[in-house]
């Protein structure tokens, strides 16, 4: 069985569709999991929901999910992000507003726990250095943890230390230490590598493989530009970052 992992879409439904082509031009795809933020920052809030849910998605909720929905107040976001975070919203009809709104912060499949931020705060925490990995792995009853909203591709073993990928993408082994992986954005990269970032898990060896597709980046910024939204959120698509 191959899973896709995706995290952290952001409404980019060109990213998204030329991750699944990469995946599957690999190799059959039997699922995918998703951790967090569906919608937020890009043009396609409604579209990437319907693909997700299509595609029979097991997912959880991000703070950009809470936020569109008005589950959570805005209040925290930058300007930016918070318009957009609107605008996302408004754009979502009821079965989508319906879906967001029934995704749970946190999931257990396969031995891993799927969460947005991580365990001891879900919508929020930004997990980024081996003291938090190795909390998150407390928190859990699972394996291993999967989580996104650093918008970075990393991955950490317990009493192993930290890994990033190399140009070729990073392939990280069940049959260590615990695990703690981010497969990265797909669609707001922010590791100074625009292409969209995700993971492929292979139940049969163990093996998840962190990846990056490349993507037609100037058409998800025209979408942006044609619906108005902010200046930043576009141009930083190109610079990764
Ligand atoms: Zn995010």
């Amino acid at each position: 069985m191959r899973t896709l992992i995706v995290s952290d879409v952001h409404s980019n439904l060109t990213a998204l569709d030329a991750v699944i082509a990469q995946a599957e031009a690999n190799g059959p795809v039997d699922g995918v999991w998703c951790l967090g933020d569906i919608v937020g920052y890009g043009p396609w809030p409604l579209e990437t929901v319907r693909r997700l849910r299509s595609l029979e998605a097991v997912c959880i909720q991000g703070n950009h999910d809470a936020g569109a929905i008005g589950r959570i107040s805005l209040q925290t976001f930058n300007s930016a992000a918070r318009e957009a975070c609107l605008w996302n919203g408004a754009q979502l009809d009821e079965e989508a507003h319906a879906y967001l709104e029934g995704l749970p912060d946190a999931v257990a499949v396969a031995g891993f726990t799927l969460v947005h931020g991580a365990p001891r705060d879900p919508l929020w925490e930004y997990l980024t250095g081996y003291a938090d990995a190795m909390d998150a792995l407390a928190r859990v009853d699972t394996r291993d943890v999967l989580v996104g909203h650093t918008h970075h591709q990393f991955a950490f073993e317990a009493g192993g230390g930290a890994s990033l990928p190399g140009p070729g993408g990073l392939d990280v082994t069940r049959d260590g230490g615990r695990l703690v992986v981010n497969p990265g954005s797909v669609g707001q990269p922010r590791d100074h590598d625009p292409r969209a970032a995700y993971a492929v898990y292979d139940s049969e060896t163990g093996v998840l493989s962190l990846r990056r597709a490349a993507y037609d980046i100037a058409a998800t910024q025209r979408a942006m530009e044609q619906v108005g939204l902010p200046e930043p959120l576009i141009s930083r698509l190109s610079a990764g970052r």
